[in-house]
């Protein structure tokens, strides 16, 4: 009886559609074409790739992996793919949270492990870098030139998605979103092409590549406008129990019109955490200030428990960071968007706490980090300056709090409980700031759950339709929506 079974399964896989089969004979042409370079599930490299990613809960099992080692190796598999409609996905360091964003089932997972170019120009101002890089590659590399790039706050996060993505920064408050200080991309198009993209040449996708994430091509190299740096002052700073209301005081103060995040050398990363269990609280916050007079912080030094904050160098102060982005777990981003004031710090604080305490007491290992980032006016204002970019966001507007709710939980039957919840605290939120007026409707990519749609909320709502413009002159066969369909996509 078991084996008429397996007969059944085994006749079901072979009538199984035309993207598995596809993801068959791509994997074939590929291994054919690059010898030893395209694995499956019998090795270890397999075993390696398809697990590397922050979040457990996003590990999926595609066909085969590819490991391409230049941009002409991804222009021909992308012809391979395309022939054989094989559908793919594309990992740079596996850091969102979403499932299916850099991962599949039933195809072809391209790995960029092998990407991990740095060159620099004569004068250092130009920083060419891969896209299977971690940042803290780039800032430890970097640092002997006396030079900085707009890259992510945390040491582990790919340089890719995050460029892709729009790129939140402690050095953003000067220099606008990473992707701001991007001046050029070497990109792989639907159709097999290697082209640049820069403010000359291809000046439309290179708009649209600071902020549209995987909707146009593959990315195969980033070239940045470096930034001078010596040493900085930064480091962590804690709250427990007992001392973190003066943490969320601290914040609400900074939030302020007026407050440090006007100041555009300051900047935090914020993270408050709730244990629902034990109905208990605490904070660890990031503190950093782009030079030596960093009295802007004083209500955080002041009143943390613990501060390890001190001048030190870039690089080293992103390292410090690593301990706090371990990953391997269960977990998930979701994103809102807030006027910044201190009623939002302390309303996001009060609503979210309250919820969780009375809904997630009984699910095992669940703890809730509220990530309340606050970013300036001076960001966008930096980021229309150096060319703008897809995100487009007014400065006249204000500055916001750009919530980042990261849940994290043990079991895998609690999925769908904290998914729902989320979306619920994050709609109950939304709720409560239209009535007072503190709701904003963006939404930040790099942080947005599954499902959600960022791009409508980009540039008060102008920039879609040039996006599905530019989209459909540098990729009219769509291949990065229908071959390769995770992440956000722009639709029709
Ligand atoms: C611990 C942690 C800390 C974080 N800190 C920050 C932070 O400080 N600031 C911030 O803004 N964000 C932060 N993020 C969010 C982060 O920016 C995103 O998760 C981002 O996508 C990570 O880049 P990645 O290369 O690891 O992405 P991946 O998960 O590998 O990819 C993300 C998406 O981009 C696509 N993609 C990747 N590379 C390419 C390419 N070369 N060409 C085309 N498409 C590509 C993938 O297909 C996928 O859809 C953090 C995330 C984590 C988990």
């Amino acid at each position: 009886m078991r084996f008429l079974w397996q007969l059944f399964l085994v006749a079901l896989a072979t009538a199984s559609p035309a993207t598995e089969r596809g993801s068959i004979n791509g994997c074939k042409t590929l291994a054919s074409k690059f010898q030893g370079r395209v694995y499956y599930p019998d090795s270890t490299t397999y075993a390696n790739e398809t697990t590397a990613y922050w979040a457990e809960n996003v590990i999926l099992q595609p066909s085969c992996v590819f490991s391409p080692q230049n941009a002409k190796d991804i222009a021909s598999a992308i012809l391979i793919l395309k022939s054989s409609k094989t559908k793919f996905a594309v990992r740079g360091n596996g850091h969102m949270t979403v499932k299916g964003a850099a991962s599949i089932e039933n195809g072809v997972l391209i790995v960029l492990t092998k990407f991990r170019q740095m060159t620099i120009s004569s004068d250092s101002t130009v920083a060419s870098i891969g896209p299977g890089l971690r940042w803290i590659d780039v800032y430890e590399w970097i640092q002997q030139y006396n030079r900085v790039v707009v890259g992510a706050r945390y040491a582990p996060v790919g340089v890719s998605g995050f460029l892709l993505g729009g790129g939140i920064s402690f050095l953003g408050g000067q220099y606008g979103w990473g992707a701001s200080s991007v001046i050029n991309y070497e990109v792989v198009t639907g159709d097999g092409k290697i082209i640049q993209a820069n403010k000359n040449t291809n000046s439309d996708l290179f708009w649209a590549l600071k902020g549209g994430g995987s909707n146009f091509g593959i990315v195969t190299r980033f070239d940045l406008q470096t930034h001078p740096t010596s040493q900085i002052y930064g480091g962590l700073m804690t709250w427990n129990q007992s001392t973190v209301n003066s943490a969320i005081n601290a914040l609400a103060a900074f939030a302020a019109p007026g407050g440090g995040i006007d100041n555009p050398k300051a900047a935090l990363l914020p993270n408050v955490a709730i244990d629902p269990a034990t109905k208990s609280q605490s904070a660890a916050f990031f503190a950093f200030y782009n030079d030596a007079d960093a009295r802007v912080l004083s209500n955080f030094s002041d009143t943390a428990s613990l501060n390890l904050a001190k001048m030190t160098t870039y690089a080293d102060f992103i390292a410090g960071t690593a301990a706090g982005a371990a990953g391997n777990f269960r977990a998930a981003f979701h994103c809102g968007s807030f006027k910044a004031s201190s009623q939002t710090v302390k309303m996001i604080n009060d609503t979210v706490t309250r919820d969780a305490y009375s809904k997630l007491a009984n699910l095992e290992g669940v703890t809730i980090s509220l990530s309340i980032q606050p970013l300036a006016k001076s960001w966008f204002a930096a980021s229309r300056k150096a060319g703008g970019d897809a995100i487009d966001m007014d400065p006249s507007a204000g500055s916001l709090i750009v919530l980042n709710l990261v849940v994290q939980w043990k079991n895998a039957s609690d999925d769908k409980k904290i998914a729902t919840w989320s979306k619920d605290v994050l709609a109950k939120l939304s709720k409560e700031a239209k009535k007072v007026g503190l709701h904003s409707d963006f939404l930040y990519l790099n942080d947005a759950q599954e499902g959600a749609k960022p791009f409508p909320t980009y540039g008060g709502g102008k920039s879609r339709a040039k996006l599905l413009a530019i989209r459909k002159k540098y990729d009219a066969n769509g291949v990065f929506q229908s071959l390769m369909p995770g992440g956000f996509k722009l639709g029709s």
